[in-house]
């Protein structure tokens, strides 16, 4: 089957399902027809889950590497009206798929050092971004800064210490709201000023890159621009 650019409300099955915390789960489709997809790490799909009576669509970061004929998904079941179809889809299932949308393109050359910042689902496209550097073998040098409210709430952990191993990674993760019996002994609390000088000290010779909830990715944004990093530098994608 060939590598098509874009699909159009193609029939995707639902491959597999993988529980990654208590609340988020990572879905993975594969085109009915066999069609690979080409994207760039950062892009987003529009997934749609249609029965007799509803037809419902909703964005979703894409967190595998291109190109390929699946597409996985990392998604927090928060209970509302498309993830509460996704919570009670078996594998077989049949979803609509529209693809790649979004400016959010990881489009940096193995030259420039990068700095991503991941809040809770928003390590989604930088999945995408790390499992497509790591599959190329570029020896690029990363850093991600990642919030997540409970330690059990880190997706992927094991892979991405993995990654550490494999790449030129180091991943600094900060837990809001650390309970004494987690034994947490990383950073806690949000992402500020304080906390990317002291992780990520060379934070202005890296291109940034920004993803999360609306109020996270604000947050974030406003520290780099008070410690004086350009505009031009932060690409950021903000969900909701
Ligand atoms: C570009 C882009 C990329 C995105 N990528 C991802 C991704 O990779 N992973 C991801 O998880 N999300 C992602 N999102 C968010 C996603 O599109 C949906 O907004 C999200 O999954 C919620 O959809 P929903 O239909 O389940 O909730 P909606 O019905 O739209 O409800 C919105 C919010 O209301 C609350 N809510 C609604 N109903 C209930 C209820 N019954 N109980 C409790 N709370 C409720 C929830 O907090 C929910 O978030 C992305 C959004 C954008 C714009």
């Amino acid at each position: 089957m060939p590598t098509t650019a874009t699909v159009m409300n193609k029939p995707y099955v639902l491959t597999e399902t993988r529980k990654l915390t208590p609340t988020i789960t990572a879905y993975t489709f594969k085109a009915q027809d066999g069609t690979s997809i080409d994207f760039t790490p950062g892009m987003f799909a529009m997934l749609t889950y249609k029965d007799s009576n509803i037809n419902i669509s909703r964005a979703f970061s894409i967190a595998n590497a291109p190109p390929s004929d699946s597409l996985e998904f990392v998604i927090a079941l928060v209970h509302g009206a498309f993830t509460s179809k996704l919570e009670n889809a078996k594998v077989g299932d049949t979803y609509y798929i529209s693809a790649p949308y979004g400016q959010f393109k990881f489009e940096s050359s193995a030259d420039e050092k990068i700095l991503f910042f991941a809040g809770g689902t928003g390590i989604a496209p930088f999945l995408s971004m790390l499992r497509s550097i790591r599959a190329k073998k570029i020896n690029m040098d990363c850093r991600m800064m990642y919030s997540v409210k409970y330690p059990d709430e880190i997706a992927e952990n094991e892979e991405l210490n993995q990654m550490e191993i494999d790449m030129n990674l180091k991943t600094f993760i900060t837990v809001t709201r650390p309970k004494p019996e987690d034994n947490w002994k990383g950073d806690t609390g949000h992402v500020d000023a304080a906390m990317i000088q002291k992780d990520v000290p060379d934070f202005k010779d890296r291109v940034s890159y920004i993803c999360g909830p609306p109020a996270f990715v604000k947050a974030v944004k406003d520290d780099l621009v008070s410690l004086g990093v350009p505009e031009k530098n932060i690409k950021a994608e903000m969900w909701g």
